[in-house]
């Protein structure tokens, strides 16, 4: 679905991305690991326009859409986006979270975003919670929301930016458990991660960025039980 091709990122003369190349799929799982600083959130950022490359090619549906003639409100509507801080709209319920963005962006009425809304929120297991406030949730919650509110747009792709590294340990897992079963529905999913095990059981392929730059890429079979590069193998070490 989207083919990354030599993308770069500087801020001012700092190369944040540079040379990266990787596409993800109708249907696959791609996880990115790495260290802190790797460039994994830029590289999400940039992948859905929120931060423009320097250079390189983004390819959708076999356009370039860094071209100047490609709208980025249009792309941006093919992509959902989960963010490590939910960053739900805390003056709407959550019904009205997973509500506005379909009225707003995709002109649905108010009767077909709510149902659309209440399938999705039966999905991540929220149906129950329609009326209730962000700041009633807890962690975990709001998260399982976010996702709800990012799939009522039906995009082509869900990107993830570490969607369980802002919650309590007890609350990780029922995320993780959602994000398992959409992966397990055929959803396209670009998922930045520090969960280890996760990242094994559900991906297609793994991309391994270190400073900037993909050092590794292939199944969790190769990549975390047979690593070819030593930076690979020292990260991994470490995240034992
Ligand atoms: P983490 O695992 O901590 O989330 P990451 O792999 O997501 O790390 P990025 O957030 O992509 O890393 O950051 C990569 C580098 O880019 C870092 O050195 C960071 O300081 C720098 N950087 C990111 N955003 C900006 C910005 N808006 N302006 C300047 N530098 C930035
Ligand atoms: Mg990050």
């Amino acid at each position: 679905v989207v083919d990354i091709q030599g993308l770069s990122k500087s801020f001012g003369s700092h190369e944040v991305l540079k040379d990266i190349n990787f596409s993800v799929n109708k249907g696959e799982v791609v996880t990115i690991i790495g260290s802190s600083g790797s460039g994994k959130s830029t590289l999400l950022r940039c992948v859905n326009l929120l931060e423009k490359p320097s250079g390189g090619q983004i390819i959708y549906n076999g356009e370039n859409i860094l071209d100047d003639k490609h709208n980025v409100h249009q792309y941006r509507k093919n992509l959902g986006m989960v963010f490590q801080s939910f960053n739900l709209f805390n003056n709407h319920n959550v019904l009205g979270n997973c509500v506005v963005g379909q009225i707003k962006v995709l002109k649905r009425s108010k009767e077909e975003a709510e149902k659309i809304a209440k399938k999705y929120l039966r999905v991540v297991g929220m149906e129950a919670y329609v009326e209730a406030k962000p700041r009633q949730l807890s962690g975990g919650q709001k998260q399982r929301v976010a996702i709800a509110r990012a799939l009522s747009m039906e995009p082509d792709v869900m990107l993830f930016d570490e969607p369980t590294s802002a919650l309590d340990p007890e609350m990780v897992g029922e995320v993780l458990k959602v994000m398992k079963e959409l992966a397990g529905t055929g959803l396209t999913m670009l998922i930045v991660t520090h969960e280890m095990e996760f990242a094994r059981e559900v991906s297609d392929r793994v991309v391994f960025m270190d400073k900037g730059v993909i050092a590794e890429e292939g199944t969790p079979e190769q990549l975390f039980n047979n690593p070819k590069m030593e930076r690979t193998k020292a990260f991994l070490q470490r995240t034992r």
